[in-house]
């Protein structure tokens, strides 16, 4: 059973895009878990068993009660497997339903599905179908019905105007230690494999730059955006108070 379920397409979405969040929920002591849909082979840089590695480490980093790995093909979600004729999409539906139901979170956490990179398009869409599905007793009977509460889209290579943001201006180190996890992603003059937007010296800063401005938006030192369909409720207007 997690409090919260977090979905990346690759093994180190949720650190850039929501690792401060992450951090800051398994701080209260609530229990996160991490899910990759893929182990990032189509990396341009590192190896499956290196991204395993970094990806298990940022987990800690992070205070993640586990990190699980649905093994789905990189690149190819949007495409039939030839042997069984469904898509990996269709395969990570039936996989997330199942996910939904054994750990029955109130938090749900994804890429948001408008992206430069179509994993990232596929798993919003496929983890915002799945949360609706999973509540539908009749579908994929089985495991007992649940639906999240709360799904939570973060953004990664495109800003979309956020509808909330998270002051994580108390976990702002151990998000930027947890991405600098991912070695074989970052800047690192020793490897010879080819530069990717990542691999530049201030990708890190860059990062961080985001989560600056939405903090400066939000009057806070830093902070993470988020997207919800519908505007989330505010139970008390001075919780709104910076
Ligand atoms: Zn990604």
């Amino acid at each position: 059973m997690a409090d919260v379920l977090a979905f990346g397409a690759h093994p180190d979405d949720l650190e850039i895009g929501c690792g401060g969040t992450l951090a800051l929920l398994a701080q209260q002591g609530r229990s996160v878990v991490m899910v990759d849909f893929t182990r990032g082979e189509l990396g341009t840089r590192g190896t499956v068993a290196e991204r395993r590695a970094e990806a298990a480490a940022a987990a800690k980093v992070l205070g993640a009660a586990a990190r699980l790995n649905l093994e789905l093909p990189d690149g190819f979600l949007p495409f039939a497997d030839p042997q069984s004729g469904h898509s990996a999409r269709e395969l990570a539906v039936t996989r997330v339903v199942d996910l939904i139901r054994e750990q029955r979170p109130r938090l749900l956490l994804a890429n948001f599905p408008r992206d430069a990179h179509p994993d990232h398009v596929i798993v919003g869409d496929v983890v915002k179908q799945a949360r609706y599905l999973a509540g539908l007793r009749k579908f994929q009977p089985g495991r007992e019905r649940h639906r999240p509460a709360l799904l939570l889209h973060y953004f990664e290579h495109e800003q979309h105007p956020p509808t909330c943001v998270v002051d994580i201006s108390a976990v702002i180190e151990q998000k930027l230690a947890a991405i600098r996890c991912h070695r074989s992603q970052l800047h690192d003059p020793t490897r010879a494999e080819p530069q990717t937007a990542l691999s530049r010296p201030d990708f890190v800063e860059r990062r961080a730059a985001r989560d600056r401005f939405f903090g400066a938006q939000a009057g806070v030192d830093w902070a993470e955006p988020f997207f919800t369909d519908g505007p989330p409720k505010i139970a008390d207007p001075m919780s709104l108070l910076p």
